[in-house]
């Protein structure tokens, strides 16, 4: 059984943003060398998250709307956890997110439903994260 682990750095300008990184887990799969098993992508971060959807413009806008509907940042001060930091909004919308993907390789290829795309979800940003890409087949 191969092997594979890799860890990419974000530095997003701003507090909250979708990057699609589906490139970026390509470049790994080609480099791990495997042609079939599984990737495990995951944020190293509790206020961040990587998930699987379409990408579409106004679709991010609507996560944006949504999540803070749910997890409003303002005013800080409703958020217990806001002692000496204000990102409470940002560990809620984290865990409405998710934490992770995991993605099929079959044939060499990320093995994808149509449309599908794995995205990092950054909520707390203006500080340098990491994602995990992990890869085991054969
Ligand atoms: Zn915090």
């Amino acid at each position: 059984m191969k092997s594979y682990r890799k860890e990419l750095w974000f530095e997003v300008p701003t507090r909250r943003a979708f990057i699609n990184i589906t490139p970026d887990v390509v470049q790994c799969l080609e480099d791990s060398n495997v042609t079939e098993g599984f990737v495990l992508v995951n944020a190293m971060h509790i206020t961040a998250s990587v998930f699987i959807n379409d990408d579409e413009s106004g679709l991010h806008q609507d996560y944006e709307t949504w999540l803070e509907k749910l997890a409003p940042h303002s005013p800080p001060s409703q958020y217990h956890h806001n002692v000496g930091e204000d990102n409470a909004d940002a560990h809620m919308k984290r865990q409405l997110m998710g934490r992770e993907v995991v993605v099929a390789i079959s044939g060499g290829k990320l093995d994808f439903g149509t449309w599908e795309q794995i995205f990092y979800g950054e909520f707390d940003g203006r500080r340098k994260k990491r994602v995990l890409v992990k890869i085991i087949g054969e």
